[in-house]
């Protein structure tokens, strides 16, 4: 069978060859050029090592402890690994140490599943010695030779398992299903940093509740993240026989398909991390259905899971926050100076991302119209107040710290923070007075003098 690779792969094929080594696309790559998809990138294996791949690719960039050379080849990088079998996992975690081999069968059989441990070569054309192909048909994953093995030396493997199949689509074969279900406890042992990498992609697919099911049903996710699993008992109050989960679940399908167009993929991320995490501070709330300040709760329990899982600060705070601020009561009585200090403690930049994910959680807990057309009514008028308004933080005022220091002739302190606190405020009621002269006029009937001497 033809595969149609691209010419900068098929002359890194062709260059190791014509130096009398072996030379394969391998792995992930020949799984989604099989199904006709574009792969996001190119392996090539070889029984060529390290140097000896080096020196048939002067451009090569660098090596790491695993024998991996990136080759740039045109406008690609590809990565060329020498054919190696794992020597020992003492920990379920990560190879200790690679041992190189001179069999691509060796090297095929150490892959994860037999849907990404396939070869390719112009001349043997597809390699496939544990049934990938089948399996990709059939829309399987299937490890690769004993389950229970497999997951015993690297854990990541599970997470894997259910990423592919909440990916692609697919169904895990039952008995690898059944080895995660006796192994998940080893996912204990795995970095953050690699727990990451396979939520992030379970939670960026298609519709997304389908990993996020599976992890719980295959016991993954009391092991990674108990706080969430913890939902599945706790009785969501709006519609009957729904539980916290899997109001968390429908919140974030809904957040996923209703991502406005245009939106960032990292914008996009936060959305879906904060709708999947938005009620996870109900469990230790649960008090006759009310879940009192579940969101204060929700905000540092999402917190301490982000941060076990290395996501960096600043995408920590934005969901944190979103979670914190998700609860807001519109009355249609709010006046405009209401809507403005809600614009201002949410944040202006946080105000589409809190709209989606309400509007989330309201499909996701089956909300009637009227609910939806407060939020619409609160986000109409969100969007007239920020087109009117002029000032939601200090830093939009017209005077700044120096403006009020020279016209008061007062020195650097508190009272001029103080002053334009005050500024501020009074902007808020009355977005007209934002301009220099009027708060520079203001500035003066606000300040208080220190004290002078004690008369007495
Ligand atoms: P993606 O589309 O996400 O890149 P991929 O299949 O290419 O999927 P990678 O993580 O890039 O996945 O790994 C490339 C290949 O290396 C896999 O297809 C698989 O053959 C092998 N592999 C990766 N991680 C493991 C692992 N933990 N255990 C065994 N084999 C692995
Ligand atoms: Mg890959």
């Amino acid at each position: 069978m033809e595969l149609h690779i691209p010419s900068d792969v098929a002359t890194v094929v062709e260059r190791l060859r014509h130096a009398e080594h072996e030379a394969y696309v391998v792995g992930g790559c020949v799984r989604d050029a099989l199904r006709g998809i574009e792969p996001a990138d190119w392996d090539v294996a070889t029984d060529a090592r390290p140097e000896e791949i080096q020196k048939v690719f002067r451009r090569s960039l660098y090596t790491n402890r695993f024998g991996t050379v990136v080759v740039r080849m045109g406008e690609r990088e590809i990565e060329v690994t020498t054919y190696r079998i794992e020597a020992e996992y003492s920990d379920h975690r990560r190879p200790d140490a690679v041992a190189f081999t001179r069999s691509l069968e060796e090297d095929l059989a150490r892959r994860d599943f037999t849907i990404n441990a396939m070869a390719w070569s112009p001349e043997r054309g597809v390699v496939d010695p544990f049934g990938g192909r089948r399996d990709l048909e059939e829309r399987v994953v299937r490890a690769v030779g004993d389950a229970d093995e497999r997951f015993r030396e690297d854990a990541l493997r599970m997470l894997r398992a259910v990423r592919f199949a909440a990916v692609l689509g697919f169904t895990i074969e039952p008995a690898t299903a059944e080895a995660i279900r006796r192994n998940a406890e080893l996912a204990r042992s795995l970095s953050g940093e690699r727990i990451q990498q396979e939520m992030v992609k379970i939670v960026r697919g298609p519709v997304p509740s389908v990993g996020l099911r599976m992890l719980s049903n295959l016991g993954l996710l009391a092991v990674i993240a108990p706080e969430l699993e913890r939902c599945r008992e706790t009785p969501q109050e709006k519609v009957a026989a729904q539980d916290v989960f899997e109001h968390s679940l429908a919140t974030l399908d809904a957040a996923a398909a209703e991502m406005p167009p245009g939106t960032s993929a990292e914008d996009d991320l936060v959305l879906r991390l904060a709708a999947l995490f938005h009620d996870v501070g109900k469990p230790d709330t649960f008090d006759d259905g009310h879940f009192h300040q579940h969101e204060f709760v929700g905000e540092a329990k999402v917190r301490q899971i982000l941060r076990r899982w290395r996501f960096d600060k600043a995408m920590v705070d934005e969901i944190a926050r979103l979670v914190r601020d998700h609860m807001f009561w519109y009355q249609p009585d709010w006046t405009s100076s209401a809507v403005r200090r809600f614009i201002r403690k949410v944040g202006l930049e946080q105000i589409p991302t809190l709209f989606a994910l309400r509007k989330a959680d309201n499909v996701g807990s089956g909300a009637r119209a009227p609910r939806m057309y407060a939020l619409n009514e609160l986000w109409l008028r969100v969007q007239e107040e920020i087109q009117r308004a002029n000032a939601f933080s200090k830093r939009d005022l017209a005077v700044d710290g120096n403006d009020v220091m020279t016209a008061l002739g007062i020195a650097a302190g508190p009272e001029v923070g103080r002053i334009l606190d005050e500024l501020f405020e009074r902007v808020l009621d009355d977005p007209d007075l934002n301009t220099r002269e009027r708060l520079l006029e203001l500035a003066r009937d606000v300040h208080r003098p220190p004290a002078g001497p004690d008369p007495g």
